[in-house]
Protein backbone atom coordinates (compact mmCIF):
# COMPACT_ATOMS: atom_id res chain seq x y z
CA UNK A 1 0.00 0.00 0.00
CA UNK A 2 1.21 3.57 -0.36
CA UNK A 3 2.35 6.10 2.27
CA UNK A 4 1.78 10.22 2.98
CA UNK A 5 4.35 12.66 1.96
CA UNK A 6 3.33 15.83 1.31
CA UNK A 7 5.55 16.09 -1.96
CA UNK A 8 7.32 12.98 -2.95
CA UNK A 9 10.55 15.25 -2.04
CA UNK A 10 9.64 15.21 1.44
CA UNK A 11 9.21 12.81 3.75
CA UNK A 12 6.49 12.84 6.68
CA UNK A 13 4.80 10.04 8.49
CA UNK A 14 3.89 6.64 6.60
CA UNK A 15 0.53 5.95 7.22
CA UNK A 16 -0.68 2.90 5.37
CA UNK A 17 0.38 0.16 3.12
CA UNK A 18 0.81 2.06 -0.95
CA UNK A 19 2.52 4.70 -2.61
CA UNK A 20 1.10 7.43 -1.17
CA UNK A 21 1.46 11.86 -1.22
CA UNK A 22 -1.03 13.43 1.05
CA UNK A 23 -2.75 16.20 0.26
CA UNK A 24 -0.73 19.35 1.55
CA UNK A 25 -4.11 21.14 2.71
CA UNK A 26 -5.02 20.49 6.25
CA UNK A 27 -8.28 19.34 7.36
CA UNK A 28 -10.01 20.13 10.63
CA UNK A 29 -11.34 16.87 12.74
CA UNK A 30 -15.18 16.87 12.89
CA UNK A 31 -16.30 15.89 16.52
CA UNK A 32 -15.35 12.16 16.86
CA UNK A 33 -18.22 12.20 19.32
CA UNK A 34 -21.41 12.61 16.50
CA UNK A 35 -23.13 9.05 15.45
CA UNK A 36 -22.39 8.43 11.95
CA UNK A 37 -25.15 10.17 10.62
CA UNK A 38 -24.89 13.56 12.11
CA UNK A 39 -20.59 13.19 11.09
CA UNK A 40 -21.96 12.01 7.50
CA UNK A 41 -23.83 15.37 6.88
CA UNK A 42 -21.05 17.35 8.06
CA UNK A 43 -18.59 15.17 5.48
CA UNK A 44 -21.47 16.47 3.05
CA UNK A 45 -21.18 19.53 3.46
CA UNK A 46 -18.05 20.05 3.65
CA UNK A 47 -17.22 17.91 0.49
CA UNK A 48 -19.60 20.52 -1.37
CA UNK A 49 -17.81 23.05 -0.20
CA UNK A 50 -14.78 21.97 -1.59
CA UNK A 51 -16.65 21.80 -5.28
CA UNK A 52 -17.25 17.96 -5.40
CA UNK A 53 -20.22 17.94 -7.47
CA UNK A 54 -23.65 17.00 -6.02
CA UNK A 55 -24.68 13.83 -8.20
CA UNK A 56 -21.17 12.25 -7.12
CA UNK A 57 -21.59 13.20 -3.39
CA UNK A 58 -25.09 11.45 -3.70
CA UNK A 59 -24.01 8.40 -5.27
CA UNK A 60 -21.55 7.72 -3.27
CA UNK A 61 -22.33 9.44 0.04
CA UNK A 62 -26.07 8.56 -0.03
CA UNK A 63 -27.09 5.96 2.31
CA UNK A 64 -23.17 5.06 3.02
CA UNK A 65 -22.96 2.29 6.17
CA UNK A 66 -20.13 2.19 8.51
CA UNK A 67 -18.15 -1.19 7.95
CA UNK A 68 -17.42 -2.77 11.22
CA UNK A 69 -15.07 -5.36 9.91
CA UNK A 70 -12.31 -2.05 8.64
CA UNK A 71 -12.42 -1.70 12.01
CA UNK A 72 -12.00 -4.65 13.36
CA UNK A 73 -8.88 -4.58 10.77
CA UNK A 74 -7.59 -1.71 12.08
CA UNK A 75 -7.19 -2.58 15.43
CA UNK A 76 -5.72 -5.78 14.99
CA UNK A 77 -2.36 -6.65 16.42
CA UNK A 78 -0.48 -9.36 15.38
CA UNK A 79 1.17 -11.07 18.50
CA UNK A 80 4.59 -11.90 16.88
CA UNK A 81 7.00 -9.21 15.48
CA UNK A 82 7.88 -10.98 11.63
CA UNK A 83 11.75 -11.37 12.04
CA UNK A 84 13.78 -10.39 8.55
CA UNK A 85 13.53 -13.53 7.33
CA UNK A 86 10.08 -14.76 7.55
CA UNK A 87 9.79 -11.18 6.25
CA UNK A 88 11.22 -11.57 3.24
CA UNK A 89 10.72 -15.68 2.93
CA UNK A 90 6.94 -14.75 2.37
CA UNK A 91 7.03 -11.56 0.32
CA UNK A 92 10.00 -13.05 -2.33
CA UNK A 93 9.00 -16.70 -2.71
CA UNK A 94 10.48 -18.71 -5.87
CA UNK A 95 6.58 -18.73 -6.43
CA UNK A 96 6.44 -14.87 -7.10
CA UNK A 97 10.06 -14.75 -8.45
CA UNK A 98 9.13 -17.44 -11.33
CA UNK A 99 5.79 -15.77 -12.10
CA UNK A 100 7.50 -12.05 -11.84
CA UNK A 101 10.02 -13.07 -14.61
CA UNK A 102 7.29 -14.52 -16.83
CA UNK A 103 5.49 -11.11 -16.17
CA UNK A 104 8.41 -8.93 -16.64
CA UNK A 105 9.11 -10.85 -20.18
CA UNK A 106 5.51 -10.58 -20.82
CA UNK A 107 5.06 -7.17 -20.66
CA UNK A 108 8.88 -6.10 -22.11
CA UNK A 109 7.72 -3.71 -24.44
CA UNK A 110 5.38 -1.37 -22.67
CA UNK A 111 7.81 -1.48 -19.43
CA UNK A 112 10.40 -0.33 -21.78
CA UNK A 113 8.33 2.33 -22.82
CA UNK A 114 7.23 3.40 -19.31
CA UNK A 115 11.25 3.06 -18.48
CA UNK A 116 12.26 5.64 -21.57
CA UNK A 117 9.53 8.17 -20.36
CA UNK A 118 9.95 8.00 -16.39
CA UNK A 119 13.33 6.31 -16.32
CA UNK A 120 11.90 3.17 -13.94
CA UNK A 121 13.61 -0.14 -14.82
CA UNK A 122 10.98 -2.91 -15.44
CA UNK A 123 12.42 -5.09 -12.80
CA UNK A 124 11.53 -2.52 -10.52
CA UNK A 125 7.74 -1.76 -11.66
CA UNK A 126 7.49 -5.35 -11.63
CA UNK A 127 8.52 -6.02 -8.18
CA UNK A 128 6.46 -3.12 -6.39
CA UNK A 129 2.79 -4.82 -8.52
CA UNK A 130 3.91 -8.00 -7.51
CA UNK A 131 4.45 -7.07 -3.34
CA UNK A 132 1.66 -4.74 -3.83
CA UNK A 133 -0.84 -7.03 -4.95
CA UNK A 134 0.29 -10.46 -6.18
CA UNK A 135 0.60 -8.78 -9.54
CA UNK A 136 -3.12 -7.97 -9.82
CA UNK A 137 -4.61 -10.57 -7.58
CA UNK A 138 -5.50 -9.10 -4.78
CA UNK A 139 -7.21 -5.34 -4.96
CA UNK A 140 -9.25 -5.56 -2.07
CA UNK A 141 -13.10 -6.61 -1.53
CA UNK A 142 -13.96 -3.58 0.65
CA UNK A 143 -16.27 -0.74 -0.71
CA UNK A 144 -14.00 2.79 -1.08
CA UNK A 145 -16.73 5.06 0.07
CA UNK A 146 -17.67 2.99 2.99
CA UNK A 147 -14.07 2.11 4.53
CA UNK A 148 -12.43 5.53 4.59
CA UNK A 149 -15.73 6.56 5.90
CA UNK A 150 -15.46 4.32 8.39
CA UNK A 151 -12.25 5.39 9.17
CA UNK A 152 -12.66 8.50 9.08
CA UNK A 153 -15.08 8.71 11.31
CA UNK A 154 -13.12 6.81 13.77
CA UNK A 155 -11.20 8.80 15.96
CA UNK A 156 -8.15 7.31 15.72
CA UNK A 157 -6.90 8.39 12.15
CA UNK A 158 -9.74 11.03 11.36
CA UNK A 159 -7.87 13.61 9.91
CA UNK A 160 -5.98 11.53 7.79
CA UNK A 161 -8.75 9.07 6.16
CA UNK A 162 -11.49 12.20 5.94
CA UNK A 163 -8.57 13.90 3.52
CA UNK A 164 -8.56 10.48 1.79
CA UNK A 165 -12.41 10.07 1.36
CA UNK A 166 -12.40 13.80 -0.09
CA UNK A 167 -10.16 12.86 -2.57
CA UNK A 168 -11.56 9.83 -3.27
CA UNK A 169 -14.73 11.70 -3.98
CA UNK A 170 -12.78 14.36 -6.14
CA UNK A 171 -11.61 10.98 -8.20
CA UNK A 172 -15.55 9.55 -8.73
CA UNK A 173 -15.82 13.77 -10.55
CA UNK A 174 -13.36 13.12 -12.55
CA UNK A 175 -14.03 9.38 -13.45
CA UNK A 176 -11.47 7.38 -11.86
CA UNK A 177 -13.33 5.59 -9.38
CA UNK A 178 -17.08 4.90 -9.07
CA UNK A 179 -19.46 4.55 -5.49
CA UNK A 180 -18.70 1.12 -6.45
CA UNK A 181 -15.24 0.90 -6.44
CA UNK A 182 -13.61 -1.66 -4.09
CA UNK A 183 -10.33 -0.88 -2.25
CA UNK A 184 -8.26 -2.25 0.72
CA UNK A 185 -9.71 -2.11 3.96
CA UNK A 186 -8.13 0.73 4.63
CA UNK A 187 -8.72 2.42 0.91
CA UNK A 188 -5.75 1.53 -1.09
CA UNK A 189 -6.54 0.92 -4.23
CA UNK A 190 -5.60 -1.02 -7.36
CA UNK A 191 -3.10 -3.07 -8.53
CA UNK A 192 -0.23 -0.93 -7.09
CA UNK A 193 -2.64 0.21 -3.84
CA UNK A 194 -1.88 3.40 -4.24
CA UNK A 195 -4.59 5.84 -1.64
CA UNK A 196 -6.46 8.03 -3.18
CA UNK A 197 -4.35 11.30 -2.62
CA UNK A 198 -1.59 9.79 -3.72
CA UNK A 199 -3.19 8.27 -7.23
CA UNK A 200 -4.82 12.19 -7.49
CA UNK A 201 -1.56 13.62 -7.59
CA UNK A 202 0.13 10.87 -9.12
CA UNK A 203 -1.98 8.54 -11.70
CA UNK A 204 -1.70 8.54 -15.35
CA UNK A 205 -3.83 7.89 -17.95
CA UNK A 206 -0.78 6.35 -20.20
CA UNK A 207 -3.64 4.32 -22.48
CA UNK A 208 -5.22 7.36 -23.30
CA UNK A 209 -8.96 6.29 -22.70
CA UNK A 210 -9.60 9.14 -20.20
CA UNK A 211 -9.61 7.11 -17.20
CA UNK A 212 -6.99 6.70 -14.74
CA UNK A 213 -7.58 3.23 -14.29
CA UNK A 214 -5.58 1.08 -11.70
CA UNK A 215 -7.44 -1.61 -11.82
CA UNK A 216 -7.56 -2.99 -15.78
CA UNK A 217 -5.09 -0.93 -17.55
CA UNK A 218 -1.62 -1.74 -17.10
CA UNK A 219 -0.43 0.85 -18.95
CA UNK A 220 -1.87 3.08 -16.59
CA UNK A 221 -0.77 1.13 -13.34
CA UNK A 222 3.02 1.42 -14.55
CA UNK A 223 3.17 4.20 -15.81
CA UNK A 224 1.45 5.33 -12.67
CA UNK A 225 3.78 3.90 -10.16
CA UNK A 226 7.21 4.73 -12.66
CA UNK A 227 5.49 8.42 -12.21
CA UNK A 228 5.14 8.77 -8.57
CA UNK A 229 8.83 7.11 -7.91
CA UNK A 230 9.99 9.48 -10.77
CA UNK A 231 8.71 12.07 -8.49
CA UNK A 232 10.66 11.04 -5.37
CA UNK A 233 14.08 11.17 -7.44
CA UNK A 234 14.49 7.74 -8.56
CA UNK A 235 17.49 7.15 -10.71
CA UNK A 236 16.80 4.72 -13.92
CA UNK A 237 20.65 4.22 -14.23
CA UNK A 238 21.30 2.74 -10.57
CA UNK A 239 20.24 0.02 -8.34
CA UNK A 240 19.01 0.29 -4.87
CA UNK A 241 21.17 -1.48 -2.80
CA UNK A 242 23.13 -5.17 -2.86
CA UNK A 243 24.24 -7.14 0.01
CA UNK A 244 27.56 -6.92 1.19
CA UNK A 245 30.56 -8.33 3.03
CA UNK A 246 31.61 -6.44 6.52
CA UNK A 247 35.19 -6.57 7.92
CA UNK A 248 35.16 -8.38 11.16
CA UNK A 249 36.20 -5.25 12.86
CA UNK A 250 33.57 -3.03 11.39
CA UNK A 251 32.25 -0.42 13.25
CA UNK A 252 28.57 -0.82 13.62
CA UNK A 253 28.64 2.88 14.83
CA UNK A 254 28.91 3.59 11.15
CA UNK A 255 25.63 1.33 10.05
CA UNK A 256 22.37 3.04 10.22
CA UNK A 257 20.23 4.98 7.25
CA UNK A 258 20.96 8.76 8.67
CA UNK A 259 22.39 11.63 6.15
CA UNK A 260 25.39 10.95 8.15
CA UNK A 261 25.84 7.59 7.70
CA UNK A 262 26.26 8.11 3.85
CA UNK A 263 29.53 7.81 2.52
CA UNK A 264 31.37 7.74 -1.06
CA UNK A 265 31.65 4.38 -1.85
CA UNK A 266 35.42 4.68 -2.24
CA UNK A 267 35.17 5.39 1.05
CA UNK A 268 33.31 2.32 2.24
CA UNK A 269 35.89 0.38 -0.12
CA UNK A 270 38.81 1.50 2.65
CA UNK A 271 36.92 0.86 5.92
CA UNK A 272 36.99 -3.01 4.21
CA UNK A 273 33.16 -3.44 2.67
CA UNK A 274 33.33 -5.63 -0.09
CA UNK A 275 30.47 -7.06 -2.21
CA UNK A 276 29.20 -10.26 -0.42
CA UNK A 277 30.94 -12.67 -2.78
CA UNK A 278 34.65 -10.68 -1.56
CA UNK A 279 34.84 -8.21 -4.68
CA UNK A 280 35.71 -4.76 -4.40
CA UNK A 281 32.30 -2.52 -4.66
CA UNK A 282 31.58 -0.64 -7.81
CA UNK A 283 34.16 2.20 -8.76
CA UNK A 284 31.37 4.76 -9.10
CA UNK A 285 31.11 8.11 -7.49
CA UNK A 286 27.81 7.33 -5.63
CA UNK A 287 27.07 7.24 -2.06
CA UNK A 288 25.73 4.47 0.09
CA UNK A 289 24.66 3.58 3.84
CA UNK A 290 25.44 0.42 5.60
CA UNK A 291 21.97 -0.94 7.11
CA UNK A 292 21.57 -4.51 8.88
CA UNK A 293 18.12 -5.31 9.31
CA UNK A 294 18.41 -8.14 11.29
CA UNK A 295 21.25 -7.46 13.37
CA UNK A 296 24.86 -7.69 13.44
CA UNK A 297 24.30 -11.53 12.60
CA UNK A 298 22.15 -10.94 9.95
CA UNK A 299 22.66 -9.74 6.24
CA UNK A 300 24.24 -6.73 5.42
CA UNK A 301 23.43 -3.87 3.39
CA UNK A 302 24.56 -1.45 0.98
CA UNK A 303 21.88 0.69 -0.02
CA UNK A 304 21.46 3.73 -2.43
CA UNK A 305 19.19 6.96 -3.45
CA UNK A 306 16.92 4.43 -5.05
CA UNK A 307 16.58 2.77 -1.58
CA UNK A 308 15.09 6.19 -0.14
CA UNK A 309 12.57 6.77 -2.95
CA UNK A 310 11.36 3.01 -1.93
CA UNK A 311 11.19 4.16 1.67
CA UNK A 312 8.94 7.17 0.75
CA UNK A 313 6.21 4.49 -0.96
CA UNK A 314 6.31 2.34 2.05
CA UNK A 315 8.33 3.31 5.44
CA UNK A 316 9.21 -0.41 6.20
CA UNK A 317 13.26 -1.06 5.77
CA UNK A 318 11.87 -4.63 5.22
CA UNK A 319 9.64 -3.66 3.11
CA UNK A 320 12.51 -1.37 1.10
CA UNK A 321 14.73 -4.64 0.41
CA UNK A 322 11.75 -6.87 -0.44
CA UNK A 323 11.51 -4.71 -3.54
CA UNK A 324 14.57 -4.54 -3.70
CA UNK A 325 15.85 -8.35 -3.84
CA UNK A 326 12.70 -8.99 -5.76
CA UNK A 327 13.81 -7.24 -8.53
CA UNK A 328 16.97 -8.23 -8.38
CA UNK A 329 15.65 -11.83 -8.26
CA UNK A 330 13.65 -11.15 -11.56
CA UNK A 331 16.81 -10.24 -13.46
CA UNK A 332 18.27 -13.68 -12.42
CA UNK A 333 19.94 -13.08 -9.19
CA UNK A 334 20.40 -15.87 -6.45
CA UNK A 335 19.11 -15.78 -2.85
CA UNK A 336 21.22 -13.80 0.35
CA UNK A 337 24.24 -15.08 0.66
CA UNK A 338 24.59 -15.13 4.26
CA UNK A 339 22.57 -18.10 5.34
CA UNK A 340 19.01 -17.99 7.51
CA UNK A 341 20.11 -19.14 10.71
CA UNK A 342 18.65 -22.47 12.22
CA UNK A 343 16.66 -21.54 14.85
CA UNK A 344 15.07 -17.98 15.16
CA UNK A 345 12.78 -16.75 17.77
CA UNK A 346 10.82 -13.74 16.85
CA UNK A 347 9.61 -11.40 19.42
CA UNK A 348 6.33 -11.16 20.78
CA UNK A 349 4.28 -8.06 20.64
CA UNK A 350 4.64 -8.54 24.99
CA UNK A 351 8.25 -9.49 24.62
CA UNK A 352 8.98 -6.10 22.87
CA UNK A 353 6.52 -3.86 25.12
CA UNK A 354 8.73 -5.91 28.20
CA UNK A 355 11.93 -4.85 26.61
CA UNK A 356 10.56 -1.41 26.46
CA UNK A 357 9.12 -1.28 29.70
CA UNK A 358 13.06 -1.84 31.01
CA UNK A 359 15.08 0.12 28.77
CA UNK A 360 12.85 3.13 29.52
CA UNK A 361 13.32 2.69 33.11
CA UNK A 362 17.11 2.17 32.76
CA UNK A 363 17.29 5.33 31.09
CA UNK A 364 16.80 4.61 27.86
CA UNK A 365 13.55 6.40 26.89
CA UNK A 366 11.76 3.85 24.14
CA UNK A 367 8.62 6.99 24.34
CA UNK A 368 6.42 4.58 25.24
CA UNK A 369 5.77 0.66 25.08
CA UNK A 370 3.57 -0.10 22.55
CA UNK A 371 5.27 -3.59 21.06
CA UNK A 372 6.73 -2.46 17.71
CA UNK A 373 9.92 -1.69 17.04
CA UNK A 374 10.50 1.56 15.77
CA UNK A 375 13.25 4.02 14.95
CA UNK A 376 13.23 5.10 19.10
CA UNK A 377 13.09 1.90 20.10
CA UNK A 378 16.26 0.84 18.16
CA UNK A 379 17.83 3.86 19.21
CA UNK A 380 17.20 3.39 23.00
CA UNK A 381 18.62 -0.35 22.52
CA UNK A 382 21.96 1.40 20.60
CA UNK A 383 22.40 3.84 23.61
CA UNK A 384 21.92 0.57 25.93
CA UNK A 385 24.10 -1.26 23.95
CA UNK A 386 26.79 1.39 24.43
CA UNK A 387 26.95 2.11 28.14
CA UNK A 388 27.41 -1.74 28.44
CA UNK A 389 29.97 -2.28 26.04
CA UNK A 390 27.65 -4.53 23.81
CA UNK A 391 28.39 -3.87 19.72
CA UNK A 392 25.72 -1.66 19.04
CA UNK A 393 23.44 -2.70 16.19
CA UNK A 394 20.41 -1.44 17.62
CA UNK A 395 18.82 -5.01 16.89
CA UNK A 396 16.19 -6.48 19.30
CA UNK A 397 17.24 -9.84 20.04
CA UNK A 398 16.32 -12.47 22.20
CA UNK A 399 19.39 -12.62 23.83
CA UNK A 400 19.17 -9.17 24.21
CA UNK A 401 16.13 -9.27 26.07
CA UNK A 402 17.24 -11.92 28.62
CA UNK A 403 19.80 -9.76 29.52
CA UNK A 404 17.32 -6.80 30.30
CA UNK A 405 15.52 -8.83 32.17
CA UNK A 406 18.04 -9.93 34.40
CA UNK A 407 19.41 -6.63 34.73
CA UNK A 408 15.58 -5.65 35.80
CA UNK A 409 15.70 -8.37 38.57
CA UNK A 410 18.88 -7.28 39.42
CA UNK A 411 17.86 -3.31 40.19
CA UNK A 412 14.65 -4.39 41.65
CA UNK A 413 16.21 -6.70 43.83
CA1 LIG B 1 -6.41 4.97 -18.97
Amino acid sequence: MIRSTSHPAKKTATILGAAAVALSLTFPAAAQTDDFATWLDGLRTEARDRGVTAPTIEAALGDLKPVPRVLELDRHQPEFTQTFWTYLGKRVSEKRVIRGRELLKKHAKLLARVEKKYGVQPRFLVAFWGLESNFGDYTGVFPLFGALATLAHDARRADFFRAQLLAALKLMDKGDVTAATKASWAGAMGQCQFIPTTHIDNAVDYDGDGKRDFWNSLPDIFASAANYLSRTGWQGNRTWGREVKLPKDFDLELAGMGKSMRKPLAEWQKLGVRKVGGGNLPNVDIEGAVILPAGRHGPAFMVYKNYRSIMIWNRSILYAIAVGHLADRLVGQGPFKTPRPAKEVALSRADVQEMQRILTRLGHDTEGADGVVGRNTRKAIKAYQRANHLPPDGYPSFGLLERLRGKAAKSDG
